[in-house]
């Protein structure tokens, strides 16, 4: 069967003869459950719910591993960090890897003894950290610069060395990489983002294919709470029908703004893994099936970038990416990352390519 199709189908119920295709959100806090806990699948809402099960089953087909759901990406990630690492321990994080994900690192994780080197996600620099690691995380595309690391290689080196690899695979989705398929021990993703696409909730996962590892994930959820809400999930696996669809026209759309910004002698720089000039191109070729809905670019200055996004019509100045609508922000306004006054990281939405390329275009040249 075609990915598309199944990505269509996924987590649905088999329903030969009456029902509904997807079943509605169910909730419960507590379900009727007589006698001996252990017989019974749902007994309360922090350990368990029907609507988080079809859902989990979705996404782990889509990665190829089993599936535990979270109320947003920090939450997924930060059980992967709880239920990893101990003091002592050693974790190798991308330099250049989402701003939240190194607070933590730097805040948390460094109050209880567990120490972080950082190394570029460029050239799979992280590759010469992992002498004595517990943990390596991967963040590619990373988010904002779109930089590109050898998912491969990175988990091979990590694996002689006996460390453990995590893949943040926000930017691409599940649907463009597969970080299971090429060896990583975990795949995390902010299903805020491109997965589910409608800029209307907050979720996260993080799928394994070791069953000791996934049961430890549930018990941290369960332990600690971070437990997404029925609607939220029902609303994500509603919009995950039309994954495939959204996703391939938001590449296409991308790859056109991404050509036509590199054209434009007054854009500094454009980052985007889908243009051959991209110095991570020939290894996002291999291990992504298409190279996402955002681009990111440099105007170099900020009073530059502030005028060419209020000169924008159909494009929306919000932080977040992934959706349905196009949004661009000026990145540097959030602070965190080695990026100029004037980057911009834009997300392609599903507007027509033409229109938006027309708009961004317009924008430019009154900026
Ligand atoms: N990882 C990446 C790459 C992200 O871009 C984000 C959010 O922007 C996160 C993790 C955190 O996800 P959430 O906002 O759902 O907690």
């Amino acid at each position: 069967m075609h990915r598309d199709t199944e990505i269509l189908r996924a987590g649905y119920p088999d329903h030969d003869s009456s029902g509904p295709f997807l079943n509605g959100p169910q909730f419960s806090a507590t379900y009727v459950a007589p006698g001996e806990p252990s017989q019974h699948r749902y007994t309360y809402g922090r350990t368990g719910n029907p609507t988080w099960s079809a859902w989990e089953n979705a996404l782990g087909a889509i990665d190829g591993g089993e599936a535990v759901a979270f109320a947003s990406g920090m939450a997924a990630t930060a059980a992967v960090f709880g239920t990893v690492l101990r003091p002592g321990d050693v974790l190798v994080l991308p330099s250049d890897s989402y701003y939240t994900t190194r607070l933590v690192a730097s805040g948390w994780l460094d109050s209880i003894g567990i120490k972080t080197r950082f190394a570029p996600t460029r050239d799979s620099a992280q590759m010469h950290e992992l002498d004595g690691a517990r943990l390596l995380w991967i963040e590619t595309p990373s988010n904002p610069l779109l930089e590109v690391s050898d998912i491969e290689l990175l988990v091979r080196a990590a694996h002689t060395h006996g460390v453990l690899v995590a893949c943040d695979n926000t930017t691409a989705t599940g649907y463009l990489q597969h970080p299971l398929r090429l060896g990583a021990d975990f795949v995390m993703a902010s299903d805020t983002k491109g997965l589910t696409g409608h800029s209307d909730l907050l979720l996260g996962h993080v799928s394994t294919k070791d069953p000791a590892r996934a049961e430890a994930l549930r018990t941290w959820r369960t332990q600690h709470g971070a437990i997404p809400g029925p609607m939220e999930v029902w609303l994500a696996h509603r919009a995950l029908a039309t994954l495939a669809v959204r996703n391939t026209r938001q590449c296409e759309t991308a790859l056109k703004l991404a050509n036509t910004l590199s054209g434009d002698k007054s854009v500094n720089a454009v980052h985007y893994p889908g243009l051959a000039s991209h110095p991570g191109h020939d290894i996002a070729r291999r291990q992504m099936d298409n190279f996402g809905s955002v681009v990111s670019f440099d105007l170099s200055a900020r009073a530059r970038a502030e005028t060419f996004l209020r000169a924008l019509h159909l494009v929306r100045e919000a932080t977040s990416f992934g959706g349905v609508h196009s949004t661009a922000e000026r990145r540097a306004r959030w602070g965190g990352d080695a990026i100029s006054e004037g980057f911009v990281r834009f997300s392609c939405g599903l507007e027509s390519a033409d229109d938006l390329v027309a708009d961004v275009k317009a924008a430019l040249a009154k900026s």
